[in-house]
């Protein structure tokens, strides 16, 4: 890894030299009730409009790798034939400027699965081998469990990487675009007093995260306690909305329809992300339910994420970046659950 410093107003030079991409990034979208800003992901137009000093977005950027809905195939008949198209829907070269570490650690998560050699996604690779990503370092909010999870510092999946030194940026630098890119600005090497500064922020970041989760010997836990009466009790909880997984970095099951046109002359067969909340979601031909329940789907999302993945990649599919239990109206959080299971008893 290759670190640099540039000054702090060479930010806006940086965004011009990108900004002749597509430029996705951190913007404003709105107050909540309460009057604290919320954020999005979202093509960028002009400087002033990326917000990489943002706190957190509700929505991942997943939309971009993994569409809510994408087409996989398409079928037309036609002179006692049939033609089937396939369009990977691979994007032009994105450019995605302030992904903080956890989001970035998602996608690292999700490669492991969409890019790997068991269940490769054609679609999802096309659009994350066109991804140039800048990352930032964030300020921890405090649903943030991300230390907890190991996911509060990266160290691959980025082209380069900035921490905000005061008047000017610390950059971590993992590509050779991004080096020539970087020459473009007044770089240069890091002194002994940014070296300071940067591990007096670090230190100052670290004691910011106050929300935590016990994952020691949780596999292990989760075994033991399959059968848990404290599943029921989040389960009487949980409406079954499917908000968890929408807004969730980490979470891509789908479900495939197929669509046949009235003239019975063309069709398309669609992916649809699906939540493994939702009531029909282990429904199969003949209408047997095997997960008829709300608790035991809401179980089998936290096995899948802490049991399952743990087995297979040897860490959990969750990088602790909080959004589901911001965004769940039952209050359900991640930490509450798994201290709950920890403690056999459900808060009230
Ligand atoms: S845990 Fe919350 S967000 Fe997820 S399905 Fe249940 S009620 Fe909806
Ligand atoms: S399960 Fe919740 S905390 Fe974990 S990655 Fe998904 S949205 Fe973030």
């Amino acid at each position: 890894m290759l670190f640099k410093v540039f000054p702090r107003d060479q930010l806006e030079i940086l965004y011009d030299i990108l900004a002749g991409h597509h430029l996705v990034g951190p913007q404003i979208i709105g107050t909540d009730r309460n009057g604290q800003e919320l954020f999005a992901f979202d093509y960028i137009h002009s400087f002033t409009e990326l917000r990489i000093d943002f706190t957190s977005t509700v929505h991942s950027l997943k939309s971009f790798v993994l569409p809510p809905r994408e087409n996989l195939s398409s079928f037309a008949l036609a002179n006692n034939d049939w033609e089937k198209n396939v369009d990977l829907g691979i994007y032009k070269p994105h450019v995605f400027f302030g992904l903080h570490p956890c989001d970035i650690n998602a996608l690292n998560k999700l490669d492991k699965v969409l890019t790997g050699p068991v269940y490769p996604d054609p679609f999802y690779t096309g659009k994350r081998k066109n991804m140039f990503i800048i990352g930032v370092n964030c300020i921890p909010q405090p649903w943030c469990f991300c230390k907890s999870m190991g996911t509060d510092t990266v160290l691959s999946g980025f082209d380069m990487f900035l921490t905000d030194l005061g008047d000017k940026y610390f950059v971590e630098i993992q590509s050779a675009t991004a080096y020539d890119i970087l020459m473009e600005l007044p770089i240069t090497e890091p002194t002994d007093e940014d070296h300071r500064r940067f591990v007096q922020l670090m230190d100052e970041r670290n004691s910011k995260f106050t929300c935590q989760v016990d994952n020691s010997d949780l596999t292990k836990i989760l075994d033991l306690e399959f059968q848990s009466p404290v599943w029921q009790e989040w389960g009487k909880r949980c409406m079954s909305c499917g908000t968890c997984a929408n807004v969730c970095p980490t979470c891509y099951c789908y479900g495939v329809t197929e669509h046949v046109d009235l003239d019975l002359k063309s069709a398309t067969k669609q992916k649809q992300l699906y939540s493994c909340n939702l009531i029909d979601f282990a429904m199969v031909s003949g209408g047997h339910n095997f997960r008829p329940d709300s608790a035991s789907r809401l179980k089998y999302r936290y096995y899948h994420k802490h049991r399952g993945f743990q087995e297979a990649y040897e860490e959990a599919l969750c990088v602790g970046c909080g959004r589901c239990g911001q965004a769940c109206l039952a209050g359900i959080t991640v930490p509450e659950v798994i201290d709950s299971v920890r403690r056999q008893e459900v808060p009230k």
